[in-house]
């Protein structure tokens, strides 16, 4: 088994006397800000005047502009998003930098070459797997979410002891570290939310839910079945793994998952992962995603308009606005997202 890191791990102290810039507020910048001062590091914001800059006003930190904040400070961790990233760091960061360490929270733009960071600088990455807002709620209540970590470029030789000092400030090493580098973390990033965590399961729900409405079953009874359910299915494989979560599901559900579930993701579907895969791992992907961005996303606009009329959706918005318990804080709904 690889070495998991825990807090004892960590010598906090590489990050005492040292002042962090975190730039970006959002779901992973307000994580991070606000579990390093917890932990008793000094922290400053680099943001653009909005809304996120308001919002680290009024939650008390000290807010710069992304290059006086860059200018400043010791340590620099860039949570912007990845597709705005390499444009703010040339114009913003990389003047300001002197021999600032510079971290990141996934390897995107170090790992496909969209950002080249200086030779004086440790370059490297702590990247929580899980979204910013669990990321402070689980730090709140004395937990943490598990990270991985990296590093690209040790000019010090105290990046690792840097990353595990950061890990540690945010919570992670309560949870667990474990060391990777930038293109394994990239790479199985990627791979993990278009094959699995969000393309995978979007497409299985809506092909279910689609296969019962199709044959004449009413869409309600489908939403119920094929989305509100899994969240009940996935809290149980979360806490005992697959075992667990057929230790509590009827013995004729489990003989139906053994059956049916290879016939569904059968080997099509896993030569189709490995393609996927691939695109990832030869830059495809990465290209595909960056020339997007380039021309303003009229794809991704136009895919995201057509998924939020699919009758899943426009069914579950009715019942889900009869459970209001469900959902009880709507602003977690939309920043949550498995980045
Ligand atoms: P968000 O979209 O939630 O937040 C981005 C922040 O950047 C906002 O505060 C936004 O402020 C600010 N911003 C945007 N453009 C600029 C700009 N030009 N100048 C200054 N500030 C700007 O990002 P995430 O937290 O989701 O992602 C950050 C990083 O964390 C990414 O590398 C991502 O891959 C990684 N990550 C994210 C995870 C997640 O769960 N979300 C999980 C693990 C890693 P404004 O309000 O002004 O727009
Ligand atoms: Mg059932
Ligand atoms: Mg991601």
């Amino acid at each position: 088994m690889a070495k998991m890191y825990y807090n004892g791990d960590a010598n906090p102290h590489y990050l005492q006397g040292k002042k962090v810039a975190v730039v970006g507020y959002g779901s992973q910048g307000h994580a991070h800000a606000q579990n390093l001062r917890d932990s008793g590091v000094e922290v400053v914001i680099g943001l653009r005047k909005g809304r996120s800059w308001d919002k680290a006003v009024e939650d008390g930190f000290k807010v710069f502009t992304v290059g006086e904040a860059t200018a400043q400070a010791d340590v620099v961790m860039i949570l912007l998003p990845d597709e705005l990233q390499p444009k703010v760091y040339k114009e913003e960061i990389a003047p300001n930098l002197t021999n600032q360490a510079l971290m990141f929270a996934h390897g995107f733009n170090i790992h496909f070459n969209q950002i080249v960071a200086p030779k004086e600088s440790d370059v490297l990455l702590v990247a929580p797997k899980g979204p910013g807002h669990l990321v402070r709620r689980t730090y709140a209540e004395g937990a943490g979410v598990p990270a991985l970590f990296a590093i690209y470029q040790d000019v010090t030789g105290e990046a690792r002891e840097l990353a595990l000092a950061y890990a540690h400030g945010i919570g992670s090493l309560r949870a667990g570290g474990l060391e990777t580098t930038f293109k394994e973390e990239t790479e199985t990033d990627l791979f993990g939310e278009q094959a699995v965590l969000c393309g995978g399961l979007t497409s299985l729900v809506k092909a279910g839910f689609e296969t019962l409405t199709e044959a004449g079953y009413q869409p309600e009874l489908a939403y119920f079945e094929c989305l509100h359910e899994l969240k009940l299915i996935v809290d149980l494989m979360y806490e005992g793994g697959l075992e667990g979560m057929r230790y509590s599901i009827s013995d004729t559900a489990q003989w139906g998952d053994f059956v049916s579930g290879p016939r569904v993701v059968n080997a099509a579907v896993k030569e189709e992962m490995k393609a996927v895969l691939k695109d990832i791992q030869d830059g495809k992907f990465a290209k595909g995603w960056i020339l997007e961005n380039q021309a303003n996303r009229p794809e991704f606009t136009a895919v995201n308009e057509n998924e939020k009329q699919h009758p899943i959706e426009v069914v579950g918005r009715e019942l889900r606005a009869m459970m209001p318990f469900v959902n009880k804080d709507k602003k977690k709904e939309v920043a949550f997202s498995a980045k």
